[in-house]
């Protein structure tokens, strides 16, 4: 691995548009050197002027459809999927890349790209000190790899977890060289005050294009913000399962949150169009789930790989409920809608407590 952010090459238009073109209908975003994402932004053939498009500072419940705009769950639910947003800048492209996969021609090169991602954990780490641990050396960040002058690794750190699609961080040689920008909300900025750095690279699946990635904070405020922020969206988003279940009545919607040309975050709301079972099987799959991929005209850039979708409305199918909880943004497909990647998705007995059934199976991805 010779990764790292200390080696940037010279990103030239024509090399930016050359790598923004090899991702089929994948939605990351490259940037010439010195213009970041305004140049795109404006430039922007898909979604001229980005008129569904609503900055995530000018978020109100008014943006929401009827009757999902007077439910103060589904509000607070919506700000926290703001709140847990991450622009994602990923400095390398990886060797491991199969060829003719996104991005797959610039392999090797530190050419950034952007994406983006939710915040779905926050883990304290404070290993105990030698000798009860011998391979003890602190904080594994690129930071504390990085420092100079030489300092020892910090003892202590926040490891947070991001969910985003497969190709937007390939593995850890690609996360080792990301950072995930937090609170870029509002018109303009681009510059973020808390950056995470990135670890490594977890659970992924290369067919269903979903991916977690862990990055660092040694920010004690941020890490317990962030822990609280997403413990909560889990709580809430189980609390949806009891509500919407009936389609006539609540038609579905998905609300998608990401950073259009990575730029500052967007939030845009669309009809939810079609659903996909996806023939994939893993060994303790359960016959009440199933794999899952989602199409809906909620408007994305490029830059909006990987971005968190929230669903309004239940599924229901052949009497039974489907509960969508973690899919992301995957692509833009040649008829204009939106392509989600793969996840599990649970059937949901809704004549049983709450509680019962969604807490008591995280899903694996
Ligand atoms: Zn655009
Ligand atoms: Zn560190």
């Amino acid at each position: 691995m010779d990764g790292g952010t200390e080696h940037f090459e010279e990103v030239t238009p024509d090399i930016a548009e050359a790598k923004r073109k090899d991702q089929g209908y994948d939605e990351c975003d490259v940037w010439v050197e010195g213009h970041e994402g305004s140049r795109n932004w404006k430039a922007c053939t898909k979604n001229p002027g980005h008129i569904g498009f609503t900055p995530a500072s000018q978020f109100s419940p008014d943006l929401l459809p009827k009757p999902y705009n007077e439910d103060p769950d589904v509000i607070e639910l919506v700000r926290l999927q703001i709140e847990l947003t991450v622009r994602l800048r990923v400095h390398y492209t990886s060797n491991a890349r199969p060829d003719g996969y996104s991005l797959s021609k610039f392999k090797g090169q530190h050419i950034p790209h952007t994406g983006s991602g939710i915040v779905f954990v926050a883990v304290y780490k404070c290993p105990p000190p030698p000798p009860e641990n011998e391979n003890y050396k602190g904080c594994p960040c690129q930071f504390c790899d990085s420092a100079e002058p030489r300092a020892p690794r910090k003892p202590e750190w926040w490891s947070i977890g991001v969910r985003t699609a497969k190709h937007v961080s390939f593995d850890t040689d690609e996360t080792k060289t990301a950072i995930a920008d937090l609170d870029l909300d509002f018109p303009g900025q681009m510059v973020s005050k808390i950056q995470l750095h990135g670890l490594y690279s977890a659970t992924s699946h290369l067919e269903g294009d979903i991916a977690r990635i862990y990055f660092a904070t040694h920010d004690d405020a941020i890490g317990q913000r962030l822990k609280m922020a997403s413990k909560r969206f889990d709580d809430l988003s189980a609390s949806m399962l009891m509500k919407y279940r009936d389609p006539e009545r609540f038609p579905m919607y998905t609300i998608i949150c990401s950073h259009p040309h990575g730029c500052s975050k967007q939030v845009s709301v669309g009809p939810r169009t079609g659903r996909l079972i996806v023939n994939y099987k893993v060994e303790n799959d359960q016959p009440d789930e199933e794999w899952t991929e989602h199409t809906y005209t909620t408007p994305t850039c490029e830059g909006s790989s990987g971005a968190p979708i929230v669903l309004l409305g239940r599924e229901k199918i052949s009497g039974r409920h489907w509960h969508m909880i973690s899919h992301v943004h995957r692509q833009a497909l040649p008829s204009g809608e939106g392509h989600s990647g793969m996840t599990l998705e649970c059937f949901v007995n809704t004549d049983l407590p709450i509680d019962s059934k969604a807490q008591s199976r995280p899903l694996p991805i």
